[in-house]
């Protein structure tokens, strides 16, 4: 590839553009392996942490050991998720109703179907089999209860960022084989188990600002335009401010570097997908609120707070004494009445008392799309980072964040500073396998695949081929 020559000395040695958990993370690694190194952040919000959101809650298992590991570098211990609420029972519409045992009998067929074939897909593996559905498709084929339907389009759109009628069913489970599985991200979002421990993003922020204390970090400065010299980068902010640094980590979203422009163009292997046939459902945004009380209302009620409602999908959780934190998923246009639905829906619950919060805070952004194949190496000084953009363990979670980010600045020191990168460094950047699941047996396969619409057709064509035979049985005799 032809690069052309810039006549400037970088003012920089690393940028790194996008302040969420993975840029951070990237800014922690390389200050901890050479601090004299010129660094800086930009970010184009006017907070830090991206998806962490402000005063949130989020869970890690122990599974994620990329991120304990960050934890202690960043000297904070997470705290076992408190328990004394796990004997009280969860609010969640998909208890109630008369149609509730048998939505949930076919979701959890369903879900339990989706894990047994996990085993098929790997992380990396994108190749798309024409005749495989998409995930809309799919899910309507195989649950018949809209609840339990509701259920599985929003944990779709919540995963890959985009409605699942644009979502292949193979990307969808290369998504899910990269994170755990499907029941590990559906207690991510829904089920907030006791067994996880639990960080305050607010506290998490904190302690990565506390080991950067020179590093600069420019918000409200958004990257718009990315040329590629030979031996340096220049970043353009969207006034016009151009950054130079000998390597750019793009701690960014895909759909976000798919924004950007490229001098010399983006070559085609990093290109989007091509957009799905028919039409296209609106993007829908996510607020994450942040409800503290004087009580826990919902514990007199006999209910844990942990909540759900799938139309519209709202889901929360108790995180410090009588405090409620959680997301709800929304079309762009309803993101001023966004914080009042939510709580309508808990007063609706748990009583009046809840539309009095003594504290009040929401957070709106785009949902991170991860629909492409990840990437992995980088594109000369560009390197990607982002959990939802490079392939991880733990795509599109916290581990997968900081696993992204610890790897893309090794690459970025590799660049600029070689000298100390040690083995040690290169073995935790190699890609840490998946959790290769063991394959299950055919005949626990064929069972799985048994929902509500094969057992009526095989049921009536069974019976219809009976009476057949009786009919040509009585003609004959
Ligand atoms: C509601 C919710 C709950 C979650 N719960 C959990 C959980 O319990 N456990 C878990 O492990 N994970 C959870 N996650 C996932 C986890 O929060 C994310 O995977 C992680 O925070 C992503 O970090 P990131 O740095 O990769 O991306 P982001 O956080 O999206 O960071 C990207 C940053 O780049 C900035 N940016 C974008 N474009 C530009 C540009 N052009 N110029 C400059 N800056 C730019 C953005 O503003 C943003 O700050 C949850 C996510 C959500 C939404």
């Amino acid at each position: 590839m032809d690069l052309p020559f810039g006549n400037q000395t970088p003012e920089l040695d690393v940028l790194i553009v996008g302040a969420g958990l993975s840029g951070l993370s990237s800014a922690v690694k390389i200050l901890a392996k050479e601090s004299t190194l010129r660094l800086r952040v930009i970010e184009s919000n006017e907070t830090l942490g991206g998806q962490l959101g402000e005063n949130g809650v989020r869970f890690i298992d122990s599974e994620q050991q990329d991120m304990l590991s960050f934890l202690n570098l960043v000297q904070l211990n997470p705290r076992q998720r408190r328990s004394d609420s796990s004997s009280l029972k969860r609010c969640w519409d998909l208890d109630r109703g008369l149609t509730s045992l048998p939505a949930k009998f076919e979701l959890n067929r369903y879900i339990n179907m989706l894990e047994l074939r996990m085993s098929k897909f790997r992380s990396k593996r994108f190749n798309l089999r024409e005749r495989v559905a998409n995930m809309e498709h799919h899910i309507c084929q195989h649950l018949y209860f809209s609840k339990s339907r509701n259920f599985m389009l929003n944990l779709v759109e919540i995963v890959c960022g985009v409605p699942a009628s644009e979502v292949d069913y193979d990307v969808f489970m290369s998504i899910c084989s990269s994170c755990g599985g499907l029941n590990m991200l559906i207690d991510f979002y829904c089920n907030y188990p006791s067994s996880f421990f639990e960080i305050s993003t607010q506290q998490l922020i904190q302690s990565i600002l506390d080991k950067m204390h020179f590093t600069g970090i420019t918000l409200n400065c958004k990257a718009v335009k990315v040329e590629h010299f030979k031996n340096y980068v220049q970043v353009t902010d969207d006034e016009g401010y151009k950054f130079t640094a000998e390597a750019v980590i793009l701690a960014i979203p895909w759909n976000k570097v798919q924004k950007l422009e490229f001098v010399p163009p983006i070559p085609k292997a990093f290109l989007p997908p091509p957009a799905p046939k028919g039409r296209q459902k609106p993007h829908r945004v996510i607020s994450q609120f942040h409800l503290g009380y004087g009580k826990s209302f919902w514990a007199d009620l006999g209910y844990s707070g942990n909540f759900l409602n799938t139309q519209p999908m709202v889901s929360g959780h108790e995180s410090r004494m009588s405090t409620i934190c959680g997301y709800m998923l929304h079309s762009p246009d309803e993101q001023d009445e966004a914080l009042e639905t939510v709580i309508n829906l808990l007063a609706t619950e748990f009583g009046e008392d809840m539309r009095r919060p003594l504290e009040c805070h929401c957070f709106t952004d785009e949902l991170n799309v991860a629909l492409h194949k990840p990437q992995i190496k980088p594109w000369l000084r560009i390197i990607w980072s982002s959990s939802s953009a490079v392939g991880t363990s733990y795509r599109s979670l916290m581990g997968g964040a900081v696993q992204s980010g610890v790897r893309a600045a090794v690459n970025a020191l590799f660049v600029v500073r070689p000298q100390v990168v040690s083995w040690k460094d290169m073995l935790d950047d190699r890609e840490k396998g998946s959790g290769e699941r063991a394959s299950t047996g055919i005949l626990t396969g064929l069972f799985s695949r048994l929902n509500l619409y094969n057992v009526t057709f095989y049921s009536f064509f069974v019976l219809g081929l009976i009476w057949l035979l009786n009919l040509g049985y009585s003609r004959a005799t």
